[in-house]
């Protein structure tokens, strides 16, 4: 960050470029590993899966996506009336969150679709990982039938390290995708959107609209050079301590995991049987000193970081494992 050279990243030159050099490094590195012709940086990976599907589509397409995603639950924007205007059309999944084929065919049967919306890892699912079939698969039929697919690859990382396959064998099929500097990776903030060329000139037009270009970003895009380029091969210790936990509070009585479901960074615990509700549980945690996320009545979530390590993993599970017994 120190050593950053900066300059006006909202400004470009006849090829398209900004005149922030790091910036510009930042998205030929992204670019590259993602075997994608060129990426754009975003503020965040809200901002990036926004700009994303309204240059994809416009005002009225119907585009296919799961309930449950990050985009639908958590950013709203490109569903909503008064600023995407896309419309959705949910399909259904398995429990790991995986679209099912028979429901995206009767959708594709029922509505002009425009894009196909994949998650991967699937965030509200428990970080749970589609494989390169499984997204050869989709992004085939969807390609079969005219229709591009978005990847929102918020933790794409972690899925390739679950399979240990290069990201951008994984990525490939996709027309799109985004993936964050700022999560597993660790960068302090920023999110990258990567695809073909005259895709990512008219996302730069876009982000512009929404306030996305910036000055001197390339402090913050160093940081994102260093995050992919030395930080990936460490996810596995998030994975390997997020697995450590939930086979330690397994057992309990009153919470159900699914460890097949435990694949990457995310344990998502169903507390129904605690007969308490998700929010009560995540002050009570707090109060402990554990922080952990309702994210519906009666489930929560824990993600492992880098930040967190494997001393604090056993004591995250002696508190849990004691708040339980009392329950
Ligand atoms: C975190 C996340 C996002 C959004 O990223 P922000 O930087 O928080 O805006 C998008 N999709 C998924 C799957 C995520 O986990």
């Amino acid at each position: 960050m120190y050593d950053a050279e900066v300059g006006d990243d909202g400004r470009t030159d006849k090829l398209g470029r900004g005149e922030d050099p790091s910036v510009n490094n930042l998205e030929d590195v992204a670019a590259e590993v993602m075997g994608k012709e060129a990426a754009l940086f975003c503020n965040s990976g809200t901002m990036a899966n926004l700009i994303s599907l309204l240059t994809h589509g416009t005002r009225g397409d119907n585009v296919l996506a799961g309930e449950t995603c990050h985009i639908n639950k958590s950013e709203k924007a490109p569903f909503m009336e008064n600023i995407g205007g896309l419309i959705p059309r949910f399909f259904e999944t398995d429990v790991f969150g995986a679209p099912d084929m028979d429901s995206i065919h009767q959708l594709m049967n029922d509505y002009e679709i425009k894009l196909l919306c994949l998650e991967n890892t699937n965030n509200f699912m428990g970080g749970t990982c589609l494989s390169k079939e499984q997204m050869n698969t989709l992004c085939n039929v969807a390609h079969e039938n005219g229709i591009p697919v978005h990847l929102d690859g918020a933790r794409i990382f972690n899925a390739s390290v679950y399979y240990d396959i290069p990201v951008k064998k994984l990525v490939k099929p996709a027309d799109s995708v985004m993936f964050s500097l700022s999560k597993g990776l660790g960068a302090p903030m920023g999110s990258v959107l990567c695809g073909q060329k005259a895709f990512i000139t008219r996302a730069r037009k876009i982000r512009k609209l929404l306030g996305g270009s910036m000055r001197q970003s390339g402090v913050v895009a160093a940081t994102g050079i260093t995050a992919i380029q030395q930080e990936v091969d460490r996810l596995k210790e998030d994975h390997e301590n997020a697995y450590l936990l939930a086979g330690m509070i397994k057992d309990n009585a009153k919470i159900n995991i699914r460890m097949d479901a435990v694949q990457t960074n995310i344990v998502n615990v169903d507390v129904s049987s605690s007969g308490r509700s998700a929010k009560t549980i995540e002050s009570d945690l707090l109060n402990k000193g554990l922080k952990v996320k309702s994210i519906s009545d009666y489930k929560v979530r824990i993600t492992t970081y880098r930040g967190v390590t494997r001393d604090d993993i056993i004591r995250a599970a002696t508190i849990i494992n004691a708040y339980f017994r009392e329950c």
